[in-house]
């Protein structure tokens, strides 16, 4: 089966998780599951080939894929965090939910600038995570090379806040 088709088989719909009325994709059977894993690794791998020299994800699940991607291909890992975890010295980049706000930081050090970036995460929603990760890198003096998540949900306006990006999704609903 295709990575998407893994995708699909995998993902659990969680109704009115965090909130009434919200559908929640779970995809920690995708990241549980050896094939699926891989799959997802290599398509993320293949598309931006030799494009990126380093992997950012944004917490918590886009960790793990990060690290994957970034191991197959002998590249290192940038922590994308929620604010308050990371010592000085941060960039902050703060942006709104849909009710409330939030912010995320990367470690000023951590990024020679001209780096190019890859940006991985497990659902691009209406896209306000992934935008504020972007401006952070860049800010930092970073290239964008792309941007890659499981799971997309049109519809949620995501892949409009970031025109102009190359938005690799395995699966699209
Ligand atoms: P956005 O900023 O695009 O609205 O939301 C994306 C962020 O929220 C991602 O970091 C993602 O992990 C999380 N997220 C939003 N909706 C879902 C969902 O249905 N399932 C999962 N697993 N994460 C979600």
């Amino acid at each position: 089966p295709s990575a998407a088709e893994l995708v699909d088989a995998l993902t659990l719909e969680v109704p009115d998780f965090p909130q009434p009325g919200i559908l929640f994709r779970d995809l920690t059977p995708v990241l549980a599951d050896g094939a699926a894993l891989r799959a997802v690794t290599d398509r993320f791998t293949d598309v931006f080939d030799g494009g990126f020299d380093l992997v950012a994800g944004i917490e918590a699940r886009g960790f793990l894929l990060a690290a994957a991607a970034a191991y197959a291909v002998g590249a290192g890992v940038l922590a994308v965090r929620k604010a308050g975890k990371l010592p000085p010295a941060t960039l902050t980049e703060h942006y709104e939910l849909e009710y409330g706000s939030a912010a995320l930081e990367i470690r000023q050090e951590a990024l020679q600038p001209g780096t190019r970036v890859l940006v991985l995460d497990d659902v691009l929603a209406t896209g306000g995570t992934v935008e504020a990760t972007c401006a952070l890198l860049e800010r930092a003096g970073a290239v964008v090379a792309g941007v890659g998540v499981v799971l997309e949900l049109a519809g949620l306006g995501g892949r409009d806040r970031l025109t102009g990006r190359r938005v690799e999704a395995i699966r699209v609903v």
